[in-house]
């Protein structure tokens, strides 16, 4: 019988851990998505190793990006939508808001498990990330969960954030399609989302139509309709619909995944699909890169010591950031190497 390993010895050989994460292993998978996560110095070397070995073998999901404000039902509806998917034979990953670590940590709310049925399923993993720490939940490492979940073989995966404005756009950066929930009413003044955040959606639905609410939700779907008719259209191929449903009570879920398959069709077929993903991925490739010059600028001594003086001469006002900051990258790189 093999001698059981321990967390930290797995997540030291990238390769082992690829293998049992493809081969399903739930623990191995929430062990990959840390590794990533981490800001450990040592754990860089093998978290590149994993998504070298794994980054080609992910992609194959459709990526959707789910967003409105606290309460307007997200989770009731994420556990709906994902429990009718399984039942439809897909694989469903959610990278959640956890909102009760936003206020306590974790300690307080943190018994309270959202989407619970949805997060018994073995075909379905969650994956809360503090809301605190974070832009509405989304991470400088959503997007390398996305493929470690990719990877791990599920086909539906579905990004949630909190209305707060730039992390909608974080995620409308690395989904296939966005969908905005709307509470019943609202009207006019958007119920406080901006109007940026209805220009991002490619799907937009107003939850919670049911009981005394229903009539409400079919106007307000009814005065958004009229609305988006003045927006610029994201596509010219793809007309934003405006749906109601109930998410508590199921109704109007398959109406949605269906229009969700068409809008992937469609896109797919016109060849923007994938020319979305590239452009996406080439996005992200020059913010890492971004991010990596200012780590090594950041860990420079000598350009530490010198951007402290320049700080203080920009807040002085004696010297243009512009010109501060192209002295600090000249003296940083000389003939296109580093000094
Ligand atoms: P979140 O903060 O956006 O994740 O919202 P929740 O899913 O936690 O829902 C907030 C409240 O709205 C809860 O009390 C839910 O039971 C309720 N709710 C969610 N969906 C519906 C719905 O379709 N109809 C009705 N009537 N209530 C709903």
């Amino acid at each position: 019988m093999p001698a059981p390993t321990s967390a930290n010895d797995s997540t030291r050989d990238p390769e082992k851990l690829a293998a049992a994460l493809r081969a399903g292993d739930r623990r191995a998978l929430g062990r990959a998505i840390t590794l990533v996560e981490s800001s450990r110095a040592d754990d860089r070397e093998p978290a590149n190793r994993l998504l070298e070995v794994l980054t080609p073998l992910a992609g194959k999901s459709i990526r959707i990006g789910i967003s409105g404000v606290p309460g307007v039902g997200k989770s009731t509806f994420i556990e709906s939508f994902g429990n009718h998917l399984i039942d439809k034979g897909h694989k469903v990953a959610v990278l959640a808001v956890d909102p009760s670590s936003a206020l306590s940590g974790g300690s307080i709310l943190g018994d309270k498990t959202r989407m619970e049925t949805l997060s018994r399923r073995v075909e379905a993993f969650i994956r809360p990330s503090p809301a605190g720490s974070t832009l509405g939940g989304v991470t400088r490492h959503t997007r390398e969960t996305i493929l470690l979940v990719e990877a791990a073989g599920f086909n539906v995966v579905i990004v949630e954030t909190v209305g707060v404005g730039q992390s909608e756009t974080a995620v409308a950066g690395m989904t296939d399609l966005f969908l905005l929930l709307l509470l019943p009413g609202g009207g006019d003044e958007l119920q406080g989302i901006k109007r940026g955040i209805v220009e991002l959606a490619d799907l937009i639905v107003v939850n919670k139509a049911d009981g005394e609410l229903a009539t409400a939700a079919e106007r307000s779907a009814a005065d958004y309709r009229n609305a988006l008719r003045f927006l610029r259209p994201r596509s010219v191929r793809w007309q934003v619909p405006v749906e109601t449903c109930s998410a508590l009570e199921g109704r109007g879920i398959d109406r949605i995944w269906t229009l969700i398959e068409k809008y992937r069709d469609t896109m797919q077929a016109s060849g923007d699909f994938t020319a979305a993903r590239a452009s996406q991925a080439r996005r992200w490739l020059w913010s890492e890169t971004a991010e990596s010059l200012l780590a090594l600028l950041r860990e420079d001594p000598a350009a530490a010591a010198r951007m402290q003086t320049l700080e203080q001469a920009v807040a002085a006002g004696k010297l243009s950031p512009r010109v501060a900051a192209q002295e600090l990258v000249q003296n940083f790189w000389k003939d296109g190497k580093l000094k």
